[in-house]
């Protein structure tokens, strides 16, 4: 893997700028700079993990609390009418930053299937 950080653990670590909703020991909760919805979070782990395929066993735990902090975020910043979590595994399915993240997508209307 690369020594690099990668973009959102720059953000995290204040090298570059980004708004932060709120971080823990585990993760953080960023603003996507290029929402697609009215709330667009990104929910990222601390760990760099490239994608959800690159998790293992010894994730599990942490991979549930990304997803617990998902849904608080959203409890936290929707309007409570529904939300919409995202994870894009790979390039052909839209991934562009190889650090695992969930996307939370709120205040919006939200089409089946997606795009
Ligand atoms: P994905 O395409 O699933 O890998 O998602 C990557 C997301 O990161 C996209 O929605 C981008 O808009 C978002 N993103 C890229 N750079 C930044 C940044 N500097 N700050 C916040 N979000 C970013």
């Amino acid at each position: 893997m690369s020594d690099e950080l990668t973009i959102f653990q720059k953000i995290i670590a204040g090298e570059i700028p980004g708004k932060i909703e709120y971080e823990d020991e585990h993760c953080a909760v960023l603003h996507d700079i290029n929402p697609q919805a009215p709330i667009h979070m990104l929910v990222v782990p601390k760990k760099v993990i490239p994608r959800l395929d690159q998790s293992s066993d010894d994730d599990t735990e942490l991979l549930g609390h990304l997803l617990q902090i998902a849904h608080t975020m959203a409890a936290r910043c929707g309007d409570g009418e529904g939300f919409r979590i995202v994870i894009n595994n790979g390039r052909k399915a839209g991934e562009t930053v190889p650090h695992l993240h969930i996307h939370v997508l709120a205040n919006r209307a939200m089409h089946w299937p997606p795009g």
